[in-house]
């Protein structure tokens, strides 16, 4: 019992840090472009993580 929560509340941790660690970027990964250019920010989840592309290259992959 106890050691079946301690790995729920680990896995939400996990969940929570990524999706801060991806939203306080906010830049397209192709351009460097963000939020503060005017472009829109989207994120899509590849092979290899998720990655942020503004609407631009978006629309490209
Ligand atoms: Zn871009």
């Amino acid at each position: 019992m106890m050691k079946m929560q301690s790995r729920t509340i680990m896995q939400d941790s996990k969940m929570h840090n990524e999706i801060q660690s991806s939203v306080s970027i906010m830049e397209c990964y192709v351009c460097g472009k963000g939020l503060s250019d005017g472009h829109s920010i989207s994120a899509k989840t590849l092979s290899n993580g998720i990655v942020l592309f503004c609407d631009v290259h978006y629309s490209m992959q």
